[in-house]
């Protein structure tokens, strides 16, 4: 079986090319062919000697997951669709801002943790992404938007906020964000690269200690009895030790706070109590939040909070000097938003006793 290039980090790139008599530079011309300059194509390296090229073509590929779909939205927001076999596919999304573009790309396929109000968690769980599938959704895309006039990426920001939990695929999630960093591959800073969590703590503890980027933290409630209800993980790292484990974090994050998430969901989890108890959890972690409109999806129980509603959420926690955003909801149009990543999924945990759901791909 010929190994998939894009499986590799530096690392594992100098240790393919040792295994074949080749030395470490030869690891750092591939890797800057494959990721500073999108090349696939063996033939087109054109400074690797002709007799390594074809030793590489008879033992190596080069193999991101297929775009099966590219849908713009309305508001500049960009969803693409990777068929990662099987049955299944995931999702990406480019987020273009004034300053700065960003990618959002999935982990896994479909996710076991089942948030009460998360499509992809509702879908089921079938796999871990492989470290190609990971890399190959920013490859991917980098290739399809190519540079602006300046010669700069398009892409400058990488958030680990698609489909699946990236924590509980730590191992691939961690070489793949190793290349983001890789002045030889992406060059990102690690205040660009955002991982995004639903509060799994010995993972945690790992990725502050092997690669620490920019932390998200999905809170969405207060205190434990809400939490376990809406984030379930929550049952097994309750609040306490999820912010003692957030403490942790900050001591090596490349931020001097954690972006806590929190989605805005009606009469459940919106009160002026709750953005009270908010208070009182940043007095114990130094953090922003960022509230999110609750993005509905077909079968779900829930409702957004009402505008009003959001902005004296939001006033109470600036006015205890907390800062606070609120997402601005995009993509919604090709339910590209927020949760509402539903890719394709063949279901092992039989949680939902459906096959395969995809109820919005279909035009
Ligand atoms: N598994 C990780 C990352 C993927 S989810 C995590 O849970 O953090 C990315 C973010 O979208 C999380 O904060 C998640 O709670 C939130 N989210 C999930 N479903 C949503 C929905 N329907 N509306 C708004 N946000 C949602
Ligand atoms: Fe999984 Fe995150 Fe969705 Fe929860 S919110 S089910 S952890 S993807």
């Amino acid at each position: 079986m010929p190994v998939n290039l894009l499986d590799f980090d530096a690392a594992g790139l100098t240790a393919f090319f040792a295994e074949r008599g080749e030395k470490p530079f030869r690891a750092r011309q591939v890797l800057r062919w494959l990721h500073r300059s999108g090349v696939g194509d063996f033939d087109a390296m054109t400074d690797i000697a002709k007799s390594l090229r074809e030793t590489l073509k008879a033992s190596a590929t080069v193999t991101p997951p297929a775009i099966v779909a590219d849908r713009l939205s309305e508001d500049g927001s960009r969803k693409f669709l990777f068929d990662v076999g099987a049955g299944n596919a995931v999702e990406s999304v480019f987020i273009p801002e004034d300053d700065r573009g960003t990618l959002c790309i999935s982990t896994q396929a479909g996710c076991a943790l089942d948030c009460a109000f998360c499509s992809t968690g509702k879908q089921g769980f079938n796999r871990n992404l492989t470290t190609a599938e990971i890399i190959g959704q920013l490859w991917q895309v980098n290739r399809t938007l190519g540079a602006d006039p300046k010669g700069d990426r398009i892409i400058s920001n990488v958030v680990l906020m698609g489909m699946g939990e990236p924590l509980a695929n730590l191992d691939n999630s961690l070489v793949a964000l190793r290349l983001m960093l890789d002045d030889n591959a992406y060059g990102l800073s690690r205040r660009r690269v955002t991982v995004s969590t639903s509060g799994i703590v010995p993972a945690m503890d790992r990725l502050r200690d092997e690669c620490p980027v920019a932390l998200a933290v999905s809170l969405h409630a207060p205190d434990d009895a809400l939490r376990d209800q809406l984030v379930p993980i929550n049952q097994k790292y309750p609040l306490r030790e999820l912010l003692a484990a957030c403490r942790r974090y900050i001591e090596r994050a490349p931020r001097d706070f954690i972006t806590f998430e929190y989605v805005m969901l009606d009469g459940v989890n919106d009160s002026d109590a709750h953005a009270r108890a908010l208070l009182a959890i940043a007095r114990q972690v130094p953090c922003k939040y960022n509230l999110i409109p609750f993005n509905p999806f077909p079968g779900s129980p829930f409702r957004r909070s009402p505008t009003p509603r959001i902005r004296r959420f939001v006033e109470i926690l600036l006015e205890g000097g907390i800062v606070a955003t609120t997402r601005k909801t995009r993509g919604d149009d090709i339910a590209a938003a927020c949760g509402q990543l539903a890719g394709q999924v063949e279901d092992r945990t039989r949680r939902t006793g459906r096959r395969v759901i995809d109820i919005r791909e279909a035009d």
